[in-house]
């Protein structure tokens, strides 16, 4: 079985802070790409001038780069997400956004709709119910219904949303608190990029790494699902 990456396992990192040809082999850990996946890195980084590539990761990395300004001689973060979403889709020269968005998030949509208008895009948005189909007609066996079994349940349906966004012509999407897995459905159906501005956690005010953080929260991430 091929060696797992296991960057998250480094503490020295020293991708981070040497090039990557100057930093000696021995050193680096045995799970390290840089030591087990050489040809790949190499023949990763000429994707790099491939055009489709290009015209996201440098608008992007510009992008990174002006979130940050001297406040006081000191570099600090000066933007939130929404605002780089804005600086990156004027970057593209992008003029459609489409927001995929949870039936939960109506008034965030609503919000986000509000900014993106007014920084002069068209917005189309799709509510994950949009189609208004029950959930057995999507595959779903009618006990796995959050209600009663017997009463129409909408199903989220992100296909849908993809699909109507395409339809659309959109240049960005944008994910605003779709479930997790029908996030990933939405990610791989559609024609133009996509980002997530709101990453939906339920119990946690749309905030999961308060999960990796609080003791509180602890039990229950390590609790087994009892079957
Ligand atoms: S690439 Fe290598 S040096 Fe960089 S974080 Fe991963 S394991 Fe560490």
């Amino acid at each position: 079985m091929a060696t797992l990456p296991q960057c998250a396992k480094c503490s020295n990192t020293f991708c981070q802070r040497m090039h990557g040809d100057e930093v000696s082999k021995n050193v680096l850990p045995k799970f390290c790409p840089m030591k087990i996946s050489e040809i790949t890195i190499k023949a990763v980084t000429e994707r790099y001038g491939q055009e489709n590539v290009r015209k996201i990761y440098v608008p992007a990395t510009v992008t990174e780069k002006e979130a940050y300004e001297l406040v006081r001689g000191v570099r600090m973060a000066v933007r939130p997400r929404i605002k780089e979403l804005v600086e990156f889709g004027k970057l593209i020269h992008a003029r459609k956004i489409g927001l995929a968005f949870c039936a939960g998030m109506r008034d965030e949509a609503a919000r986000i709709v509000k900014v993106l208008g007014k920084s002069g895009f068209a917005v189309a948005s799709v509510l994950c119910k949009c189609g208004g189909i029950d959930k057995t007609k999507l595959g779903v066996a009618k006990e796995y219904k959050i209600g009663k079994a017997s009463k129409y349940e909408a199903g989220c349906n992100p296909v849908l949303q993809a699909q109507l966004l395409n339809d659309v012509g959109t240049d960005i999407n944008v994910i605003v608190g779709l479930c997790v897995g029908h996030d990933m459905l939405f990610t791989i159906n559609p024609e133009a990029p996509v980002t997530t501005l709101i990453v939906k956690d339920r119990l946690l005010g749309h905030n999961p790494v308060i999960a990796l953080y609080s003791d509180y929260h602890k039990g229950i991430v390590e609790s087994q699902k009892r079957t």
